[in-house]
């Protein structure tokens, strides 16, 4: 399907869902049941973070960044019990999605129909389109909203600040930066670094559909709200459903918080190193050893 009808169809699903008729597909949408089988237990209170965690990611040294160079020695983490078994996740496709999927698509000629992208007004202020990096065989994908400054000039998604950040916790994950995949779900930086708006997010985020179909990872790790609402179609706030497992499209999706929300909130950097240890658990991932 065209991006330009595609987004029109969802639009109009979108907006069909807002007014209680859908769900039309059942990927795109948080299963209420989920969401409101995670009761605050599921997610504990920015407040009230677990104090056994927060000594454990380090989080009494407010300002830095270092908490995750130095991951608590975990046993082999194991997916909670508060999340969705695995097993109870979908494993089929739906008819939306595998009729959605473009046979012989690449992440070159994915980049190619970009091109020069005009197509929203997010075009009018970047420098670079900001396309995704990482490893094509990735099993794991992070997907932010959109690039910020350091971003826009580099071309390079999380390379400022709170790319250091995730490049940290990618590394106490065991992995190196290269072996995953990193994009965002808006490709041009939205003015002042604010949210991208639902326009914006619509016309650009195929783009990013498209992205994961052709890496089909096992693991997509949205990083913050606006990631994680447009992949599971919600409104729902991120503490609402932060750390319980979902299907996308045939992956494994978890949401966490983005790490400039770490930058201004390091306390919940427990919170964070919680939902990376269920993704490792899942990757048969080991924390990085001092
Ligand atoms: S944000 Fe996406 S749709 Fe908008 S101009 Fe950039 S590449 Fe095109």
């Amino acid at each position: 399907m065209e991006p330009g009808n595609r987004a029109r169809v969802e639009a109009w699903l979108r907006y069909g869902s807002d007014l209680g008729l859908g769900p039309y597909y059942r990927d795109r949408i948080v299963p209420e049941t989920a969401v409101m089988a995670a009761p605050g237990a599921a997610v504990e209170s920015l407040d009230q973070p677990s104090q056994a965690m927060a000594a454990a990611a380090g989080q009494t040294d407010a300002g830095s960044t270092l908490a995750f160079s130095q991951p608590p020695a975990s046993p082999a983490a194991s997916v909670s019990s508060r999340s969705a078994p695995a097993g109870s996740l979908a494993q089929e496709p739906s008819l939306f999605e595998a009729s959605d999927r473009i046979e012989g698509d690449t992440l070159d000629l994915i980049r190619e129909t970009i091109g020069d992208c005009t197509r929203c007004k997010l075009h009018k202020g970047r420098t670079n389109i900001v396309f995704g990096v990482g490893s094509m065989k990735a099993q794991l994908v992070f997907v932010g909203e959109g690039p910020g400054r350091d971003e826009d000039i580099k071309g390079e998604p999380f390379v400022g600040r709170a790319g250091k950040l995730l490049t940290q916790m990618i590394e106490a994950m065991g992995l190196r930066r290269e072996d995953v995949y990193i994009c965002n779900v808006v490709k041009c930086r939205p003015p002042e670094n604010r949210l991208p708006e639902k326009d914006e997010i619509t016309t650009c985020s195929p783009f990013l559909f498209r992205q994961i179909d052709v890496i089909r990872p096992k693991v997509i790790c949205c990083l913050g709200s606006c990631a994680s609402q447009t992949l599971l179609q919600t409104t729902q706030g991120i503490s609402r459903f932060r750390g319980e497992w979902f299907d996308f499209r045939g992956s494994k999706l978890i949401a966490t918080y983005h790490p400039a929300y770490l930058l201004r909130n390091p306390n919940a950097k427990g919170e964070v190193w919680k939902d990376l240890q269920k993704v490792m658990a899942v990757l048969g991932l080991q924390p990085k050893r001092k």
